[in-house]
């Protein structure tokens, strides 16, 4: 679990053109999407312009289940940032879609999390305008 320190105010994702629509379906829908090849079908994550399977052009966002796995995971005991208080742990998590996403866990401490863990998707309202896809333990 990662928690804030309101002295100093967390760095904001980097939101271009191609991370908007990714930052908007998560806010809009409380979803996590990702973008998924109307060509070949395969998944992609982060958002980028072209398949990394086929390189076409034409990815499309579809919503995710939200579940999955933690993948592997790092324990923070020096911060990167002064809004971050130590410790806390960063997770990859293997979404049932087969992509992969670095995020924090919700509602355990660091030591708990192990690998295999199985997640499900919290959308940490951050700031007012922008979530964060977090995770919590999931019942399987
Ligand atoms: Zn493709």
């Amino acid at each position: 679990m990662v928690q804030y320190n309101k002295q100093y105010p967390i760095p904001r994702p980097d939101v271009n053109e191609d991370t908007i629509d990714y930052w908007k379906l998560l806010q809009e829908t409380r979803q996590l999407h990702v973008q998924k090849c109307k060509n070949c079908g395969t998944y992609s994550h982060p958002p980028r312009p072209v398949c990394h399977q086929c390189r076409h052009y034409q990815l499309e966002w579809v919503p995710t289940s939200g579940k999955g796995t933690v993948y592997s995971f790092v324990i923070y005991y020096r911060s990167v940032h002064p809004g971050f208080e130590v410790p806390y742990g960063v997770v990859l998590v293997e979404l049932v879609e087969g992509v992969r996403i670095i995020s924090n866990m919700v509602d355990c401490k660091p030591e708990e999390i192990y690998i295999g863990m199985p997640v499900e998707l919290v959308v940490d309202q951050v700031w007012e305008d922008l979530a964060l896809p977090k995770f919590k333990r999931r019942n399987t």
